[in-house]
């Protein structure tokens, strides 16, 4: 029998382990299920046997550690910054001066790419991670650790090495992907998306609550190892060692022999760089043996050893016509500037965001102003500067609206909300609209055949003031208006119809409560099961609930004491929606599944993992938990991994959706 400790410590390292290949190698070796039972296995024991505790547990990933003030630590070597470059001129110029100091031109450089995202040093003692913390001034940092420790690449603990303490710098970032997906799920919940990549992985790793952290999709990319008995004498080498450790290094580092080669790496690279998950803003050059950069040291600022390239990012000038003020679905104003066409990386561009009335003010802008506009990783590109030369006497200063352009009202802006907000909730027009288009969207009410325009047109004939009022129109009421068809009319009717069986959770999502996004409806779906319980559950007992924090339960006890939405509500009820989980009836245990052995993968729409699993069991088939021969099926949600889904197509192992396989269970 094996003692508790050894199973826990066991567990560790196999968890330590598989966290390494599946963040940091990308390549999973079993399944996220197995996974899961692995670490719930230690969770429970630790859970057991508190006397074991280990902050570098796999378990403390998850977060939970408040930090209400990060502790200020001195950096135990400065963290300088870099030079920066932005032509051959200027490198040829720092390859020039350090043949000059070091006396010889017999010098080889690593090229990496400038990751763009918060700098962040890391120290290891005893094979563990011990402390992180953020650049700061160069001197002192804030100590973040409880944070990064929830960052999946960072390896908690390392394998045997001989390096008894070292510390290691790299940078947090946030894939554009994960940074995308977390905007999307904040407009949908009615709150602003975040500006950038960079300042929202900086942002996050101040946050007060590490298991907010938790949640987000950062990564860290390694540049820098430091330590006194380093194996190697090179930069390149140490990095490739820090590699077995288990860092995330990227691959695009390469080692050259002169600056030809560098200026051939940067040129390769000044396109390439946006085939790459993340954002970077350069190259970074490092003379590559240990000794000349000892040799070479720092100025004051920064190493003599290494400099910057920045890539130019494409501006354009033009001028500034009007800005428009757009109203959103929660009444939040964005101003949005108006230019003179210009072509800008291969498009016309005649629009570009201003964000709010403070940018505004900071760029200090005057209609007919002459601007420069850039793209940045959003779509919509933006301005970034005046040329102040240009200004005459025809400009005049962008003064910021005091009222909504639409119904007229006296904006209002909150102490901390960098918006300005139109109050006038159930008499503005865009406001109106904006709820009803959000409720028949596609991850709402998804109503077939009624669209957006529609919807505007529907109002516009004051056939429509709310989404309830959407279930008592009638196809006669559609036909007379412009552009719609009888068999249109009825493809509404039809879609409003069908949208009746649409499950609570995304009812709950589709009636747009300030805050209440996709994820958060599924859990107060979940936790409360009908609307009834949810519009009266107090303020406390609302934050009780997993996820649900300060703001959100704010916005839901604000939305059920509103007389307007009680009513609302009732009337959904009596058309006859899903106000309340239902259990489906047309899933029963059955033996359809007899022989069939299923692998489970991603993340699903209905239902989770382990239901999905229950049912396949209920129903008489196996669960596997890796891709083999003897599989079957894949049921694969979102995200499933790249390499299982190559497997099963290698194998030529069906893949199926998660209502496909409904269809098999169902009668
Ligand atoms: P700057 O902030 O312009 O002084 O540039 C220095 C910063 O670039 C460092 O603090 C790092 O956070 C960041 N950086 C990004 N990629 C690299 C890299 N490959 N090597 C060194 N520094 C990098
Ligand atoms: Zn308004």
């Amino acid at each position: 029998m094996e003692s508790v400790l050894y199973q826990i410590i066991k567990l560790r390292d196999e968890l330590h382990q598989h966290n390494n290949y599946y963040y940091v190698l990308d390549k999973p070796i079993i399944s996220d299920y197995e996974f899961d039972q692995k670490l719930k296995k230690l969770q429970d024991l630790e859970d057991l046997y508190p006397q074991y505790f280990d902050e570098n547990s796999p378990t403390q990933r998850v977060g939970g550690q408040i930090t209400k003030n990060f502790e200020t630590i001195t950096h135990q070597n400065r963290m300088y910054s870099l030079d920066n470059s932005y032509s051959k001129e200027d490198l040829l110029e720092w390859e020039k001066r350090n043949i000059r100091l070091l006396g010889t031109d017999k010098i080889n450089y690593t090229c990496e790419l400038k990751f763009d995202g918060a700098s962040i040093n890391l120290t290891y003692e005893n094979n563990l991670l011990k402390k992180a913390v953020t650049r700061g001034d160069g001197f002192q940092g804030d100590n973040v650790t409880a944070n990064v420790k929830t960052i999946k690449s960072i390896p908690l603990k390392l394998p045997n090495s001989q390096l008894s303490s070292f510390e290691i710098r790299g940078e947090i970032i946030l894939p554009i992907d994960g940074f995308n997906k977390m905007n999307q799920d904040r407009v949908e919940a009615g709150e602003d998306p975040y500006m950038n990549p960079r300042n929202t992985a900086s942002g996050s790793l101040k946050l007060q609550d590490s298991a907010e952290v938790a949640k987000r999709p950062l990564d860290c990319l390694l540049y820098q190892i430091i330590g006194n008995n380093l194996p190697f004498k090179t930069h390149f080498e140490n990095l490739q060692f820090a590699k077995t450790l288990g860092f995330k290094i990227p691959d695009s580092i390469k080692v050259v022999n002169n600056l030809d080669e560098v200026l051939h790496f940067i040129d390769e690279w000044d396109q390439k760089r946006f085939e790459l998950p993340y954002e970077t803003d350069g190259v970074v050059v490092k003379i590559n043996s240990v000794d000349y950069q000892e040799e070479l040291g720092y100025t004051a600022k920064s190493p003599r050893w290494a400099i910057a390239y920045k890539y130019k990012t494409e501006q354009v000038l033009t001028k500034l016509l009007s800005v428009d003020y757009q109203v959103g679905r929660t009444g939040a104003i964005t101003p949005v500037a108006n230019l003179e066409p210009v072509e800008l990386g291969g498009t016309i561009v005649k629009r570009a965001s201003l964000h709010n009335s403070d940018q505004i003010e900071k760029l200090g802008l005057h209609i007919n102003d002459e601007v420069y506009v850039e793209k940045g990783g959003e779509i919509i590109p933006k301005i970034v500067g005046v040329n102040e030369l240009k200004r005459n006497n025809e400009s005049q200063i962008v003064q910021y609206i005091t009222h909504c352009p639409e119904c007229h009202t006296k904006l209002k802006r909150t102490e901390g909300d960098a918006k300005h907000y139109c109050p006038n909730e159930y008499g503005c027009p865009p406001q109106i609209t904006g709820r009803i288009i959000h409720f028949i969207s596609r991850k709402a009410m998804n109503v077939d055949g009624l669209g957006a325009e529609t919807v505007e047109l529907l109002f516009k004939h004051k056939l429509i003031y709310d989404y309830a009022d959407l279930y008592a129109l009638k196809v006669e009421q559609l036909i007379p208006l412009e552009r719609m068809a009888e068999k249109s009319a009825q493809n509404i009717i039809d879609g409003l119809v069908k949208s009746k069986e649409i499950p609570f959770e995304k009812v709950l999502f589709a009636i747009g409560i300030r805050f209440v996004g996709e994820t958060v409806a599924k859990k107060l779906a979940k936790h409360f099961k009908s609307i009834d319980n949810i519009l009266k559950a107090s303020y406390e007992e609302l934050i009780t609930v997993d996820e649900i924090g300060g703001s959100i339960a704010q916005s839901i006890v604000d939305f059920s004491n509103n007389l307007i939405n009680q009513h609302l509500i009732s009337r959904l009820k009596s058309y006859g929606l899903q106000l309340e989980i239902s259990i489906d009836e047309s899933i029963k245990t059955s033996e359809k599944l007899k022989n069939l052995i299923f692998v489970v993968s991603g993340v699903f729409e209905k239902i989770s993992r382990e239901e999905l699993k229950l049912l396949i069991e209920q129903n008489g088939g196996k669960v596997g938990s890796s891709i083999s021969a003897k599989t079957n099926y894949v049921v694969a949600g979102d995200n499933m991994g790249p390499s299982k889904r190559s497997k099963a197509e290698d194998l030529k192992i069906p893949i199926i959706s998660e209502n496909v396989f409904y269809e098999m269970i169902e009668e």
